[in-house]
């Protein structure tokens, strides 16, 4: 049984409400930081290991203590709540049936960072979302942990929602940042970077909503306690947001030391495959991190079991491995065409692309161009070459990430399923009637070991 931090109160009912998330022992953990110094939380968080959970996985307490040192001006935390990556909607969940948590760790990394206003940025589909926390909002408001003279202590703390228009480049923290200011959304020239002038110019923590909602075990438990969950450089637990072919779909709560077979597999998480369909890949971290094929997912190159932790999934980088991003998990079955997938994200990022850099902008209208040509059967296997050409110089010479999120879902198709690129070039009749899963495959791949 995993350990649950964040969400072990989530099945109570009314957790949404002050009064109940209080019972629960809510808002303890501001009692008990608001006696702490700055610096004390500060070291607390960097003991604890945790790492952002928005995707990047840079550690948290480093990147606030890159927040330069008060100095009379205002500084700002920004919680990014601009979940937009397809296959993740874990910080959807949290927001939704756990305002409280996100209230509590804001004004507790507020206190730390020294903002006396901070703010969601929350995407502009989750469109009944702003209610619930503006709700929660006003609850602590009215309860005194937040306005003016917080618990009597002398400070004070405001939280704004702002409601984004539904990009998903406002994901990017800089991006973000110009729409927070009323701006289009695009991302900035880096550096400075947001520690050092962000909102307004003013120093900046840009934090994902599950990192600020892990504030409150951190304080509650203490650094030392949670770094010891886990493994290695992967302490804690970790939202999954599993979906695609599984028999439940869903959020999940893991502590890291689960293997990515136990995961898909147990009745604990997402329960097997349906129809008894045999796995084929799985995009373990959100749409843009590189597909792996189930013989690499389930195991490393070296034959180890793979686990649900940044490591292991990254094990034998991108060649063999992948990362665990966002915490997007999508499963694909044997039925599953990686062609006509590829086609959907590519889509995607073509339309999300802010226009600003050209193998960005013209890139991906490319890649998406030819995939679409792959897919209808009027390929050639100079489009195969020409495609994988395209992404490899969108990636790492764009502004923001956006361009390597582009090229790394077409880079690792074409590097694990050239096969099936190349039938459908091959095949131009049949691949626009046949299901073309693992039927051309010679040697299928494996049948999981586990299967409870
Ligand atoms: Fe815009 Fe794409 Fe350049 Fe990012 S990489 S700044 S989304 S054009």
């Amino acid at each position: 049984m995993s350990k649950k931090l964040l969400l072990k109160d989530a099945h109570i009912e009314g957790i949404r409400y002050f009064d109940t998330y209080r019972k629960q022992g809510g808002y303890d953990a501001v009692e008990k930081a608001l006696k702490m110094t700055p610096d004390e939380i500060l070291e607390e968080v960097k003991a604890s290991g945790l790492r952002g959970r928005g995707g990047a996985g840079f550690p948290t307490g480093m990147k606030w203590s890159f927040l330069a040192k008060p100095d009379g001006v205002p500084r700002h935390l920004v919680v990014n709540a601009d979940e937009s990556e397809p296959g993740t909607f874990k910080d959807r969940y949290l927001m939704e049936f756990l305002p409280h948590l996100l209230i509590e760790g804001m004004i507790i990394s507020s206190f730390c960072l020294g903002s006396n206003a901070s703010y969601i940025y929350i995407r502009g589909e989750y469109s009944w979302i702003p209610d619930i926390l503006e709700e929660a909002i006003e609850e602590a408001k009215k309860e005194g942990f937040l306005g003016k003279n917080i618990l009597g202590t002398g400070y004070d703390l405001e939280i704004y929602v702002q409601r984004g228009a539904g990009a998903y480049i406002c994901g990017e923290e800089t991006a973000l940042l110009e729409s927070l200011e009323g701006k289009r959304g695009n991302p900035r020239l880096k550096p400075p970077f947001p520690a050092v002038k962000g909102l307004w110019e003013r120093p900046t923590v840009v934090n994902n909503v599950e990192s600020i909602a892990a504030i409150v075990p951190i304080i509650n438990i203490s650094g030392a306690e949670y770094s010891k969950i886990g493994v290695g450089r992967s302490t804690g637990t970790k939202l999954i947001s599993a979906c695609g072919n599984i028999n439940k779909p869903g959020v999940y709560e893991i502590d890291m030391t689960i293997t990515v077979e136990e995961f898909i597999y147990s009745d604990e998480y997402c329960g097997g495959i349906p129809n008894g369909k045999r796995l084929k890949a799985c995009i373990p971290g959100g749409s843009s991190v590189p597909i792996v094929p189930a013989n690499l997912l389930l195991k490393t190159i070296n034959g180890e079991p793979r686990y649900m932790n940044y490591e292991s999934l990254a094990d034998g980088g991108f060649a063999t491995g992948t990362m665990m991003g966002s915490g997007g998990f999508i499963v694909l079955d044997e039925d599953q065409c990686v062609v006509k997938h590829t086609l959907t994200l590519a889509r995607f990022y073509n339309h999300e692309s802010c226009g600003q850099c050209t193998p960005c902008r013209e890139g991906t209208g490319w890649m998406y161009r030819i995939l679409k040509k792959i897919d209808s059967g009027k390929g050639t296997m100079e489009d195969i070459d020409l495609l994988w050409d395209i992404q490899r110089k969108i990636e790492g010479n764009t502004i923001c990430p956006l361009g390597d999120a582009a090229a790394w879902p077409v880079a690792a198709a074409i590097r694990h399923f050239r096969d099936e690129f190349e039938w459908h070039v091959k095949n131009p009749e049949l691949c626009l009637t046949q299901n073309y899963g693992l039927a051309h495959y010679a040697d299928p791949l494996p049948a999981p070991a586990v299967t409870n």
